[in-house]
C-alpha cells in the first residue's frame, strides 16, 4: 500500500480554453506519474526536461496529448520529487488526469500545499511563501516588484539583521548575568545602546513601509468629487475610454459609488465616480449617496476635484474645495472648458495642481493622467523593500515596543535578567514572523489565503 503523501493539483483555471497544468508532488511522484503519463522515453530518465507523451484516464486509455517535466526533490519547488503536466485546458481532460492521479495513490492538496510544503521542507520561509500571494494579486507593477523581492527573500534578510541587532544586545546582556554588581561596568554598555537603537530604527522604518506597501499591492484609488452635473460622469468614462457611466444633464443622476480598473504604464488604479455632492433637496437615497461620496473621498490616495467651468464658483463648489483641502494628492480639474469660461477660483485659494479639461471633447485628458501618474504615492522602502502583510506588522509593531521597552530600561539600569526577557520575548516573534517554530494552526490560517494548486 502506497503512503499517501503524493498530492495532485490542477494549477491552472480550467476552462478556460489554453494550456493546463497538473502538478503532484511527494514520494511516489514517479510511480503515479508512469501510470498516468506514457511517451517513448521513460519519465524520470531525464529530470527537469521536457518530454512529450500521452496522458491516460484510470482506466489508462488516452485522453490528450501532454508535456511532462519531472523534477527529482530536493532540485524542486517543494523540495520532494514532482511533476508538472501540461495539457490541453478543458476541464474535462484536467478532471480525468487528476482522477487518475487519485486512483494511483495520490491524494488531493489542499489550499497552498504546494508552497506549505516547500517552507516545510526549507526551500522557502514563511515571508517568502506569503510573497507568493502578494505576487498573484499584486495590483501595481511596485507591489509586483515588492512581491518579488519579498518572494526572493530580501525581506526575510531584513528580518535576519534585525534578530541579530537584538541577539547580539542580549549575548552581551547574559555575560553581564554571571557579575556581581560592582562588576558591571565590564558590560560594553555603548555596544548595547548602539546596537538596541539600530534595531529600533530599523523596526520603525520597516513598520513606515507598511500602509505604502499595502496600498499599492491592492491598486491605487482615485476619487472623483464635485457637485452634480460638472462632467464626474463623463470623465470616468473618457479616462476608462469606454461608456461605463450613465451620463445625463440631471443632476444627480450617480447616486452610488461606480468603479472602473484601469492599468496605466503598469499601475493598477480604480477610478471612482461619487454621487454629487450638493447641499440642497438631495432626497434620501442621493443624501445616502453623499454620505458614502464623503467616506471614501477619505480613502482616496488621489482625490480629483472636478468643477464646471461654464458656470461661475458656486458655494457648493466651496464644499468641494474644502474636502480637496491642501493635500498635495488633490487635482483641480476645471471641466467644460470647451464651452465659454465662467469658472474662476477665489483668489485665495492655495493650488496645487490645476487643469483645465473637456471631458466631452477629451482635451486635457492625456495630461491628466500623466499628472495622476506622476503623484501615486510613492510608498517609503527600506533598501527597496517593504512590509504588506498584516502579520508582518503585527510582529514588527510587538518587537518595536519591546525593543523601546528595553532601552528603557537599560538606560534606567534596570536587572539585566529583566531586559533579557524582554529581548528573549522579541527574537521569538520575529523567528514566528519567520516561520520558525510555529504552530500548526498558525501555519493553518497563512496558507488558508491560497488556493489549490499554488
Ligand atoms: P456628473 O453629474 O458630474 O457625473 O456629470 P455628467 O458627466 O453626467 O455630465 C453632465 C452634463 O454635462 C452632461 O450633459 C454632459 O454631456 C455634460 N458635459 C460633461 N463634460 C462636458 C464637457 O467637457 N463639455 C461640455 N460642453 N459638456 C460636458
Amino acid at each position: 500500500m502506497l503512503e499517501p503523501d503524493t498530492i495532485v493539483a490542477i494549477s491552472t483555471p480550467p476552462g478556460t480554453g489554453g494550456i493546463g497544468i497538473v502538478r503532484l508532488s511527494g514520494s511516489q511522484t514517479l510511480q503515479i506519474g508512469q501510470s498516468i503519463f506514457k511517451a517513448e522515453q521513460s519519465l524520470g530518465q531525464r529530470p527537469r526536461y521536457m518530454v512529450f507523451g500521452r496522458i491516460l484516464d484510470a482506466e489508462g486509455n488516452p485522453i490528450d496529448t501532454a508535456l511532462a517535466c519531472f523534477f527529482k526533490g530536493p532540485n524542486s519547488y517543494t523540495g520532494e520529487d514532482m511533476l508538472e503536466l501540461s495539457c490541453h485546458g478543458s476541464s474535462i481532460i484536467l478532471d480525468l488526469l487528476v482522477r487518475a492521479a487519485l486512483v494511483h495513490g495520490a491524494s488531493l492538496a489542499g489550499p497552498g500545499e504546494f508552497t506549505r510544503r516547500a517552507f516545510t521542507n526549507g526551500k522557502i520561509d514563511l515571508i517568502q511563501a506569503e510573497a507568493v500571494i502578494e505576487l498573484i494579486h499584486a495590483g501595481s507593477k511596485a507591489g509586483l516588484d515588492n512581491a518579488y523581492g519579498q518572494n526572493s527573500g530580501q525581506l526575510s534578510s531584513l528580518f535576519h539583521e534585525l534578530k541579530s541587532l537584538i541577539v547580539k544586545p542580549l549575548s552581551l546582556l547574559e555575560v553581564g548575568f554571571d557579575f556581581v554588581e560592582d562588576d558591571t561596568e565590564l558590560i560594553p554598555r555603548t555596544d548595547i545602546q548602539d546596537s538596541l537603537e539600530k534595531a529600533r530604527d530599523l523596526c520603525l522604518r520597516l513598520i513606515d513601509t507598511f500602509e505604502g506597501c499595502r496600498r499599492r499591492l491592492k491598486g491605487v484609488l482615485v476619487v472623483f468629487i464635485g457637485r452634480p452635473n460638472v462632467g464626474k460622469s463623463t470623465l470616468l468614462n473618457a479616462l476608462l475610454e469606454e461608456e461605463r457611466a450613465i451620463v445625463t444633464p440631471i443632476p444627480g443622476t450617480t447616486r452610488d459609488i461606480i468603479e472602473g480598473q484601469v492599468i496605466w504604464k503598469g499601475e493598477e488604479l480604480r477610478l471612482i465616480d461619487t454621487a454629487g455632492i450638493r447641499n440642497a433637496k438631495a432626497e434620501l437615497i442621493e443624501e445616502e449617496g453623499i454620505k458614502r461620496t464623503l467616506r471614501i473621498a477619505k480613502e482616496a490616495d488621489i482625490l480629483l476635484g472636478v468643477f464646471d467651468g461654464s458656470s461661475p464658483f458656486s458655494t457648493e463648489d466651496q464644499v468641494i474645495l474644502n474636502e480637496l483641502g491642501q493635500s498635495s494628492r488633490s487635482i483641480i480639474v476645471c471641466n467644460k472648458v470647451d464651452l465659454p469660461k465662467l469658472f474662476a477660483l477665489p483668489k485665495d485659494v492655495p493650488v496645487s495642481h490645476y487643469l483645465d479639461i473637456s471631458a466631452r471633447s477629451e482635451t486635457g485628458i492625456a495630461e491628466l493622467k500623466e499628472k495622476i501618474l506622476d503623484l501615486l504615492p510613492k510608498p517609503s522602502l527600506v533598501q527597496g523593500i517593504g512590509i504588506s502583510r498584516q502579520r508582518h506588522f503585527d510582529g514588527l509593531s510587538k518587537v518595536y515596543k519591546k525593543v523601546d521597552l528595553s532601552l528603557e530600561m537599560f538606560e534606567e539600569r534596570h536587572l539585566e535578567e529583566c531586559i533579557a526577557t524582554e529581548l528573549y520575548d522579541c527574537i521569538k516573534i520575529l523567528s514566528n514572523v519567520l516561520g520558525e517554530n510555529l504552530d500548526d494552526d498558525v501555519l493553518d490560517l497563512v496558507f488558508s489565503e491560497f488556493c489549490i494548486g499554488k
